[in-house]
């Protein structure tokens, strides 16, 4: 795995750039939230449009096109596209792959995890959402893991309040993944801030300490998006200068919100019950959203 400081899709890689402007914390006003939300919305639309389609048989390539369609019918810019020379629309990360997997003429199968992580540019603004799928007969330990990754997801977002910290969202993912289910935390790629900029200040790890880090304040807008590993917390990354993907070969989920932290409860900007609606419609597909 390269060393270089490169910021990556999605999931940013840890580095210590903090040397210029991107350091800097912009709080969105009311106006500038809606815009994202409705980045965010055209998101999910993706994603949504993913859980249709995906089935054994389809290939990545086939999702990421349509997905860049309807992104750009809807006058919107796809996210990922071009940011660093990524040469899609989606990351499609399946089963290993953690994420940042380039979508290839590989068909899916019956038993395959799907992380699909989307993003959209439009009126200036960035959305960013993921979620991972499961086709067919997936193992039960898997289907486990989405679970709980999932759950830790609205953990960490119930820590985004005004008051808290950013160590309260990443201890609230970690205690629940790592401590109570044993899972492995990916610590390399982190959540981050969003706006005018994929990635905005501060970064947003999956681990921490209670009561340390930045106190979040009214108006912070971040992706939180734990990537859980079945076995261990150590990754890989592919030649392909993208693909990441855990040391142990085995499964790893990923599911993102964009949030904007307010008080009392954070405000979820993306959609993941358009997602999950057609997850339950489409019979290829296993349902673990559950009540949340
Ligand atoms: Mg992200
Ligand atoms: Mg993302």
């Amino acid at each position: 795995m390269g060393l270089q400081c490169k910021i990556v899709l999605n999931a940013r890689r840890t580095t210590t750039y903090c040397h210029n402007l991107r350091c800097m914390v912009y709080y969105k006003t009311s106006d500038e939230v809606e815009l994202i939300r409705q980045s965010c919305l055209l998101v999910c639309k993706a994603l949504e449009l993913v859980a249709k389609t995906i089935k054994p048989g389809i290939k990545a390539q086939f999702i990421d096109k349509q997905a860049e369609e309807l992104i750009r019918d809807h006058g919107a810019e796809p996210g990922f596209k071009g940011y660093n020379g990524f040469p899609a629309t989606l990351c499609v990360s399946t089963n290993e792959s953690v994420v940042h997997g380039i979508p290839d003429q590989t068909e899916f199968v019956d038993g395959d995890i799907v992380s699909v992580d989307c993003g959209v540019f439009q009126n200036g603004f960035f959305g960013d959402a993921a979620y991972t799928f499961a086709i067919g007969d997936v193992q039960d330990e898997v289907l486990e893991l989405m679970r709980v990754t999932r759950e830790s997801l609205y953990l960490g977002i119930e820590q985004a309040v005004v008051g808290k910290r950013l160590g309260d969202i990443g201890h609230a993912i970690q205690e629940h993944a790592e401590r109570k289910h044993n899972y492995g935390v990916v610590r390399e790629l982190v959540g981050h801030g969003l706006g005018r900029n994929l990635h905005e200040s501060p970064e947003v790890p999956n681990y921490g300490r209670r009561g340390t880090g930045q106190v979040l304040k009214d108006g912070l807008v971040i992706a939180i998006e734990p990537m859980i590993n079945l076995g261990k917390k150590e990754i890989s990354q592919l030649d392909d200068g993208w693909t990441v993907i855990t040391r142990d070969k085995k499964a790893s989920a990923h599911f993102e919100h964009t949030v904007v932290v307010r008080k009392g409860e954070a405000d979820i900007l993306s959609n993941h019950k358009l997602v999950e609606e057609a997850v339950k419609n489409n019979s290829e597909l296993k349902d673990i959203s559950g009540k949340n």
